[in-house]
Protein backbone atom coordinates (compact mmCIF):
# COMPACT_ATOMS: atom_id res chain seq x y z
CA UNK A 1 0.00 0.00 0.00
CA UNK A 2 1.24 3.96 -0.59
CA UNK A 3 1.64 5.65 2.36
CA UNK A 4 -0.63 8.38 0.98
CA UNK A 5 -3.35 6.48 1.05
CA UNK A 6 -3.78 5.79 4.35
CA UNK A 7 -6.60 8.17 4.76
CA UNK A 8 -8.66 6.11 2.99
CA UNK A 9 -10.20 2.25 3.74
CA UNK A 10 -8.29 -0.61 2.44
CA UNK A 11 -9.48 -3.04 -0.12
CA UNK A 12 -8.55 -5.37 2.78
CA UNK A 13 -11.27 -7.67 5.05
CA UNK A 14 -13.44 -5.82 7.22
CA UNK A 15 -12.92 -6.25 10.69
CA UNK A 16 -16.18 -8.25 11.03
CA UNK A 17 -14.83 -10.44 7.91
CA UNK A 18 -15.15 -13.98 7.79
CA UNK A 19 -18.19 -15.32 7.18
CA UNK A 20 -21.52 -14.62 8.49
CA UNK A 21 -21.60 -13.43 12.05
CA UNK A 22 -22.97 -10.67 14.44
CA UNK A 23 -26.23 -8.96 14.62
CA UNK A 24 -28.07 -8.34 11.21
CA UNK A 25 -26.22 -5.17 9.17
CA UNK A 26 -29.63 -5.27 7.43
CA UNK A 27 -32.91 -5.49 9.49
CA UNK A 28 -36.39 -5.35 8.06
CA UNK A 29 -39.55 -5.67 9.47
CA UNK A 30 -43.21 -5.61 8.15
CA UNK A 31 -41.82 -3.38 5.50
CA UNK A 32 -44.61 -2.43 3.08
CA UNK A 33 -44.13 -0.33 0.38
CA UNK A 34 -47.73 1.04 -1.22
CA UNK A 35 -47.35 2.79 -4.82
CA UNK A 36 -49.61 5.37 -5.85
CA UNK A 37 -51.31 4.33 -9.10
CA UNK A 38 -53.82 6.27 -11.57
CA UNK A 39 -55.94 2.92 -10.17
CA UNK A 40 -55.54 3.95 -6.32
CA UNK A 41 -52.55 2.33 -4.65
CA UNK A 42 -50.63 -0.30 -5.91
CA UNK A 43 -49.11 -2.32 -2.33
CA UNK A 44 -45.58 -3.55 -3.93
CA UNK A 45 -44.16 -4.80 -0.47
CA UNK A 46 -46.84 -6.22 1.41
CA UNK A 47 -45.23 -6.72 4.90
CA UNK A 48 -41.55 -8.34 4.25
CA UNK A 49 -39.04 -8.98 7.07
CA UNK A 50 -35.66 -9.75 6.40
CA UNK A 51 -32.31 -9.48 8.08
CA UNK A 52 -29.71 -10.26 6.97
CA UNK A 53 -25.85 -10.47 8.90
CA UNK A 54 -22.68 -9.06 7.84
CA UNK A 55 -20.87 -10.94 5.23
CA UNK A 56 -23.90 -13.23 4.04
CA UNK A 57 -24.45 -13.22 0.36
CA UNK A 58 -28.05 -13.16 -0.83
CA UNK A 59 -29.52 -13.53 -3.47
CA UNK A 60 -33.29 -12.74 -4.23
CA UNK A 61 -35.20 -14.47 -6.44
CA UNK A 62 -38.39 -14.31 -8.03
CA UNK A 63 -41.01 -13.28 -11.28
CA UNK A 64 -40.90 -10.06 -12.41
CA UNK A 65 -43.06 -7.60 -10.82
CA UNK A 66 -42.60 -9.48 -7.61
CA UNK A 67 -40.92 -6.78 -5.79
CA UNK A 68 -37.46 -7.69 -5.64
CA UNK A 69 -36.27 -3.54 -6.88
CA UNK A 70 -38.74 -2.88 -4.72
CA UNK A 71 -36.76 -4.07 -1.51
CA UNK A 72 -33.67 -3.26 -3.11
CA UNK A 73 -34.61 0.29 -3.27
CA UNK A 74 -35.98 0.10 0.50
CA UNK A 75 -32.43 -1.08 1.71
CA UNK A 76 -30.39 1.33 -0.53
CA UNK A 77 -32.82 4.21 1.11
CA UNK A 78 -33.42 5.36 -2.12
CA UNK A 79 -36.83 5.33 -1.95
CA UNK A 80 -38.63 5.01 1.73
CA UNK A 81 -41.57 2.72 2.66
CA UNK A 82 -45.04 3.00 3.03
CA UNK A 83 -44.89 1.61 6.70
CA UNK A 84 -42.41 -0.95 8.84
CA UNK A 85 -39.04 -0.51 10.27
CA UNK A 86 -35.84 -0.24 8.42
CA UNK A 87 -32.56 0.20 9.76
CA UNK A 88 -29.18 -0.24 7.63
CA UNK A 89 -25.72 -0.24 8.70
CA UNK A 90 -26.83 2.06 11.62
CA UNK A 91 -28.96 3.99 10.51
CA UNK A 92 -32.65 4.19 10.70
CA UNK A 93 -33.83 4.88 7.02
CA UNK A 94 -37.94 5.66 7.55
CA UNK A 95 -36.60 8.60 9.29
CA UNK A 96 -33.87 9.98 8.64
CA UNK A 97 -33.53 13.50 6.59
CA UNK A 98 -32.81 13.58 2.68
CA UNK A 99 -29.10 14.76 4.02
CA UNK A 100 -28.21 12.20 6.15
CA UNK A 101 -29.54 10.00 4.05
CA UNK A 102 -27.59 10.90 1.03
CA UNK A 103 -24.37 10.79 3.28
CA UNK A 104 -24.82 7.54 4.62
CA UNK A 105 -25.44 5.69 1.27
CA UNK A 106 -22.40 7.50 -0.24
CA UNK A 107 -20.66 5.60 2.90
CA UNK A 108 -22.55 2.18 2.88
CA UNK A 109 -23.90 1.05 -0.05
CA UNK A 110 -22.50 0.17 -3.14
CA UNK A 111 -24.93 -0.33 -5.72
CA UNK A 112 -24.14 -2.32 -9.20
CA UNK A 113 -26.70 -2.38 -12.24
CA UNK A 114 -27.74 -4.93 -14.98
CA UNK A 115 -26.25 -2.00 -17.59
CA UNK A 116 -23.64 -1.22 -15.75
CA UNK A 117 -23.91 2.95 -15.44
CA UNK A 118 -20.66 3.45 -16.38
CA UNK A 119 -19.55 6.70 -17.53
CA UNK A 120 -18.75 6.66 -21.42
CA UNK A 121 -16.54 9.61 -21.41
CA UNK A 122 -14.29 9.16 -18.43
CA UNK A 123 -11.98 6.37 -18.28
CA UNK A 124 -11.79 3.30 -16.38
CA UNK A 125 -10.25 4.45 -13.55
CA UNK A 126 -12.40 7.68 -13.38
CA UNK A 127 -15.22 6.10 -13.48
CA UNK A 128 -14.19 4.40 -9.93
CA UNK A 129 -13.05 7.89 -8.96
CA UNK A 130 -15.95 9.50 -8.99
CA UNK A 131 -17.82 8.06 -6.20
CA UNK A 132 -14.54 9.03 -3.94
CA UNK A 133 -14.83 12.57 -5.56
CA UNK A 134 -18.23 13.03 -4.84
CA UNK A 135 -17.58 12.18 -1.18
CA UNK A 136 -14.60 14.25 -1.36
CA UNK A 137 -12.21 11.88 -0.04
CA UNK A 138 -8.57 12.29 0.56
CA UNK A 139 -6.64 14.01 -2.69
CA UNK A 140 -6.88 13.16 -5.98
CA UNK A 141 -3.56 11.05 -5.77
CA UNK A 142 -5.06 9.32 -2.94
CA UNK A 143 -7.90 8.51 -4.75
CA UNK A 144 -6.13 7.49 -7.95
CA UNK A 145 -4.05 4.94 -6.08
CA UNK A 146 -7.20 3.65 -3.80
CA UNK A 147 -8.44 3.27 -7.40
CA UNK A 148 -6.10 1.37 -8.40
CA UNK A 149 -6.15 -0.50 -5.69
CA UNK A 150 -9.79 -1.62 -6.49
CA UNK A 151 -9.11 -2.64 -10.32
CA UNK A 152 -6.28 -4.61 -9.21
CA UNK A 153 -8.92 -6.46 -7.18
CA UNK A 154 -11.51 -7.24 -10.01
CA UNK A 155 -8.71 -7.70 -12.08
CA UNK A 156 -8.72 -4.82 -14.34
CA UNK A 157 -5.93 -2.70 -14.10
CA UNK A 158 -4.41 -3.46 -17.58
CA UNK A 159 -8.08 -1.64 -18.57
CA UNK A 160 -7.58 1.58 -16.39
CA UNK A 161 -6.50 3.69 -18.60
CA UNK A 162 -9.18 2.90 -21.22
CA UNK A 163 -12.72 4.05 -22.09
CA UNK A 164 -15.47 2.29 -20.85
CA UNK A 165 -16.90 1.09 -23.92
CA UNK A 166 -14.07 -0.40 -25.60
CA UNK A 167 -13.89 -3.25 -22.49
CA UNK A 168 -16.21 -6.71 -22.67
CA UNK A 169 -19.91 -6.79 -21.02
CA UNK A 170 -18.45 -8.96 -17.80
CA UNK A 171 -15.17 -6.43 -17.97
CA UNK A 172 -17.51 -3.35 -17.46
CA UNK A 173 -19.36 -5.46 -14.85
CA UNK A 174 -16.37 -5.43 -13.33
CA UNK A 175 -15.29 -1.81 -13.39
CA UNK A 176 -18.56 -0.92 -12.06
CA UNK A 177 -18.24 -3.20 -8.72
CA UNK A 178 -14.77 -1.54 -8.36
CA UNK A 179 -16.54 1.76 -8.79
CA UNK A 180 -19.32 0.64 -6.33
CA UNK A 181 -16.50 -0.12 -3.58
CA UNK A 182 -14.85 3.27 -4.12
CA UNK A 183 -16.00 4.52 -0.64
CA UNK A 184 -15.52 1.28 1.22
CA UNK A 185 -18.98 0.52 1.89
CA UNK A 186 -19.49 -2.51 4.30
CA UNK A 187 -22.76 -3.35 1.94
CA UNK A 188 -22.99 -4.12 -1.64
CA UNK A 189 -26.43 -3.98 -3.52
CA UNK A 190 -26.86 -5.59 -7.12
CA UNK A 191 -30.43 -5.91 -8.97
CA UNK A 192 -29.51 -8.02 -11.74
CA UNK A 193 -26.30 -7.66 -12.12
CA UNK A 194 -25.50 -10.85 -14.32
CA UNK A 195 -28.84 -10.31 -16.29
CA UNK A 196 -26.69 -8.79 -19.50
CA UNK A 197 -23.81 -10.88 -19.32
CA UNK A 198 -23.51 -14.18 -20.86
CA UNK A 199 -23.62 -17.28 -18.71
CA UNK A 200 -19.69 -17.83 -18.40
CA UNK A 201 -19.14 -14.32 -17.75
CA UNK A 202 -22.09 -14.14 -15.70
CA UNK A 203 -20.63 -17.26 -13.29
CA UNK A 204 -17.21 -14.99 -12.96
CA UNK A 205 -19.23 -11.56 -11.54
CA UNK A 206 -20.74 -13.80 -9.52
CA UNK A 207 -17.89 -15.32 -8.32
CA UNK A 208 -16.26 -12.04 -7.32
CA UNK A 209 -19.55 -11.31 -5.74
CA UNK A 210 -18.92 -14.30 -3.15
CA UNK A 211 -15.21 -13.46 -2.78
CA UNK A 212 -16.56 -10.18 -1.55
CA UNK A 213 -18.74 -11.83 0.74
CA UNK A 214 -15.99 -13.90 2.25
CA UNK A 215 -13.69 -10.75 2.54
CA UNK A 216 -16.70 -9.85 5.06
CA UNK A 217 -18.90 -7.50 2.71
CA UNK A 218 -22.43 -8.10 3.04
CA UNK A 219 -23.90 -8.63 -0.76
CA UNK A 220 -27.70 -8.57 -1.54
CA UNK A 221 -28.29 -9.32 -5.23
CA UNK A 222 -31.18 -9.83 -7.80
CA UNK A 223 -31.40 -12.66 -10.17
CA UNK A 224 -33.16 -14.67 -12.08
CA UNK A 225 -30.82 -16.97 -12.95
CA UNK A 226 -31.47 -20.16 -10.88
CA UNK A 227 -27.77 -21.50 -11.37
CA UNK A 228 -26.52 -18.80 -10.28
CA UNK A 229 -28.91 -17.99 -7.19
CA UNK A 230 -27.93 -21.93 -6.28
CA UNK A 231 -24.49 -20.52 -5.42
CA UNK A 232 -25.57 -18.02 -3.30
CA UNK A 233 -25.13 -19.53 0.42
CA UNK A 234 -28.74 -17.88 1.10
CA UNK A 235 -31.67 -17.45 -1.09
CA UNK A 236 -34.85 -15.29 -0.47
CA UNK A 237 -37.95 -15.92 -2.92
CA UNK A 238 -40.32 -13.27 -3.49
CA UNK A 239 -43.76 -13.51 -4.90
CA UNK A 240 -46.59 -10.89 -5.22
CA UNK A 241 -44.23 -8.50 -2.74
CA UNK A 242 -43.79 -10.75 -0.03
CA UNK A 243 -41.09 -13.40 0.77
CA UNK A 244 -42.28 -16.67 0.39
CA UNK A 245 -39.53 -19.18 1.04
CA UNK A 246 -36.37 -19.07 3.00
CA UNK A 247 -35.46 -17.88 7.02
CA UNK A 248 -36.72 -13.95 7.49
CA UNK A 249 -32.62 -13.81 8.79
CA UNK A 250 -30.64 -13.91 12.66
CA UNK A 251 -27.89 -15.35 10.34
CA UNK A 252 -29.07 -18.29 9.61
CA UNK A 253 -27.87 -19.93 7.08
CA UNK A 254 -30.30 -21.55 3.76
CA UNK A 255 -29.19 -24.37 1.66
CA UNK A 256 -30.34 -24.36 -2.13
CA UNK A 257 -30.46 -28.42 -1.07
CA UNK A 258 -33.50 -27.91 1.39
CA UNK A 259 -35.93 -25.86 -1.38
CA UNK A 260 -39.03 -27.70 -2.50
CA UNK A 261 -38.13 -29.82 -5.73
CA UNK A 262 -39.84 -27.24 -7.67
CA UNK A 263 -38.21 -23.99 -6.78
CA UNK A 264 -34.43 -24.36 -8.57
CA UNK A 265 -35.74 -24.62 -11.84
CA UNK A 266 -38.76 -22.58 -11.86
CA UNK A 267 -37.06 -18.94 -11.84
CA UNK A 268 -35.25 -18.94 -15.12
CA UNK A 269 -35.97 -16.65 -17.73
CA UNK A 270 -38.98 -15.21 -16.44
CA UNK A 271 -38.10 -11.98 -15.08
CA UNK A 272 -36.80 -9.21 -17.46
P1 LIG B 1 -39.31 -6.67 -9.76
O1 LIG B 1 -38.05 -5.95 -9.54
O2 LIG B 1 -39.46 -7.90 -8.91
O3 LIG B 1 -39.54 -6.99 -11.19
P2 LIG B 1 -40.53 -4.19 -8.89
O4 LIG B 1 -40.08 -4.06 -7.48
O5 LIG B 1 -39.83 -3.37 -9.89
O6 LIG B 1 -40.52 -5.72 -9.31
O7 LIG B 1 -42.06 -3.83 -8.97
C1 LIG B 1 -43.02 -4.45 -8.11
C2 LIG B 1 -44.39 -4.00 -8.52
O8 LIG B 1 -44.54 -2.60 -8.21
C3 LIG B 1 -44.68 -4.14 -10.01
O9 LIG B 1 -46.02 -4.51 -10.17
C4 LIG B 1 -44.43 -2.76 -10.54
O10 LIG B 1 -45.23 -2.53 -11.67
C5 LIG B 1 -44.85 -1.89 -9.38
N1 LIG B 1 -44.12 -0.62 -9.34
C6 LIG B 1 -42.77 -0.49 -9.24
N2 LIG B 1 -42.42 0.81 -9.20
C7 LIG B 1 -43.59 1.52 -9.26
C8 LIG B 1 -43.90 2.92 -9.26
N3 LIG B 1 -42.94 3.84 -9.16
N4 LIG B 1 -45.20 3.27 -9.36
C9 LIG B 1 -46.17 2.34 -9.45
N5 LIG B 1 -45.94 1.01 -9.45
C10 LIG B 1 -44.66 0.60 -9.35
MG1 LIG C 1 -36.56 -5.40 -10.87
Amino acid sequence: MQPDAAPLASTQAHDDGGGPSGPPIIDLRDVVKDYPTGAGSFRALAGVTLRVAPGELVAIVGKSGCGKSTLLNMITGIDRPTDGVIAVAGMDLRHASENDLARWRGRSVGVVFQFFQLIPTLTVAENVMLPMDFAGRGSPGERRSRAAELLELVEMTDQADKLPLSTSGGQQQRIAIARALANDPPILVADEPTGNLDSATASQVFALFGRLADAGRTVVLVTHDADLAGQARRIIRMADGRIVDGPAGDAQTWSPATQAPTSATDQGGHDG
